[in-house]
């Protein structure tokens, strides 16, 4: 089976988002008005599968939906923005998943969030098992932590074992997470918590994250990447037992809604990646690209497509 580098296949999920805007949370037991009501599609997997394809990537994803009407408004999303979907199944008789969210007034538009991740439950290592034929001519894999481990970690070791480039956003943080998988990732890329959960280090400050991208580089990837918020990030890369680290400091711009952001980040970089920008630059790349990401209200929605950032001259 020949192999194409410059394939991204992800292997995650898909989490429809119901948006409520209020003045304030309700109580227990409370019904209250909310003000307005947005949908959109989401879950980190199709996130980045829709950040990358949408700066000119080749992308599959495998994934899990329901047989419900939000199947299809999240198999649209991601044709829209050029993903391939035939890999994604629709399970018959469970629930696309969904991510019920509040967004409050009170609080400074503080929010609380309900998942239920329906059929992305479902995936499983018989997932990765059936999907090897997808997985095996990639040139990267991407895998994210919305799904069960196992399935996770079965898809990295079948990567893995086709000379795959392997690469886990071990988002949202798990301190259970199984980091026996971590023996099959080539590039993980983490936040400040995420990085915590698994090395047991806080990253308040570029210093602390150097210890903590140093101490993931241990559990087997060749390059850690701790993203940094307003920050940028920090990429620390081991080249034959040498370990070379960079900060590539963010962009000040005015954030008004930084959900996604590390998916945008994510799916940049491997789009990059694969069209053979350098390491390096193509997380300084992603920096950038993020912080524009944060500057527009929505997850998938703020996600630049190559003709805009062309246009701003990125
Ligand atoms: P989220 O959970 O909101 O998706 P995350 O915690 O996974 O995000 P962050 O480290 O917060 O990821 O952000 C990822 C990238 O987005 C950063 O490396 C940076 O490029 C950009 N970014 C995030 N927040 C800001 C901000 N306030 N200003 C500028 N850039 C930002």
């Amino acid at each position: 089976m020949a192999q194409d580098r410059k394939q991204i296949v992800v292997f995650g999920s898909i989490v429809h988002d119901l948006i409520s805007y209020t003045t304030r949370f309700p109580r227990p037991g409370e019904s209250i008005r909310g003000k307005s009501f947005q949908q959109g599609a989401g879950g980190k997997g199709a996130n980045q599968a829709v950040a990358a394809a949408l700066l000119g990537a080749r992308v599959s994803m495998i994934g899990k939906v329901g047989d419900d009407i939000f199947a299809d408004f999240n198999l649209t999303s991601l044709k829209k923005a050029g993903v391939e979907t035939a890999a994604v199944q629709r399970v018959a008789g469970s629930t696309t998943g969904t991510a019920t969210i509040t967004v409050s007034e009170e609080g400074g538009g503080e929010n609380s969030i309900v998942v239920t991740l329906g059929a992305n439950m479902e995936m499983s290592p018989e997932t990765a098992d059936g999907a090897e034929a997808v997985i095996a001519p990639g040139g990267i894999l991407l895998c994210q932590a919305e799904i069960p481990d196992a399935a996770t970690k079965r898809a990295l070791e079948i990567g893995r074992k086709h000379g795959v480039t392997t690469f886990l956003n071990p988002a949202p943080g798990d301190p259970a997470m199984d980091q026996s998988m971590l023996a099959f990732v080539d590039i993980v890329c983490v936040n400040e918590n995420e990085a915590e959960f698994i090395t047991g280090i806080a990253s308040p400050n570029p210093a602390e994250a150097e210890k903590a991208a140093r101490a993931m580089l241990e559990r087997g990837p060749r390059v850690a990447i701790i993203t940094l918020g307003p920050q940028g990030c920090l990429l620390a890369e081991k080249d034959e037992g040498v370990i070379t680290v960079s900060l590539l400091p963010g962009e000040k711009v005015a954030a008004v809604d930084t959900t996604g952001a590390g998916d945008c980040f994510c799916g940049s970089f491997v789009a990059l990646l694969a069209a053979g920008i350098p390491l390096k630059e193509a997380a300084a790349r992603s920096v950038k690209i993020a912080s524009i990401s944060v500057t527009k209200i929505g997850t998938q929605s703020s996600y630049s497509s190559r003709a805009e950032l062309i246009a701003v001259g990125r």
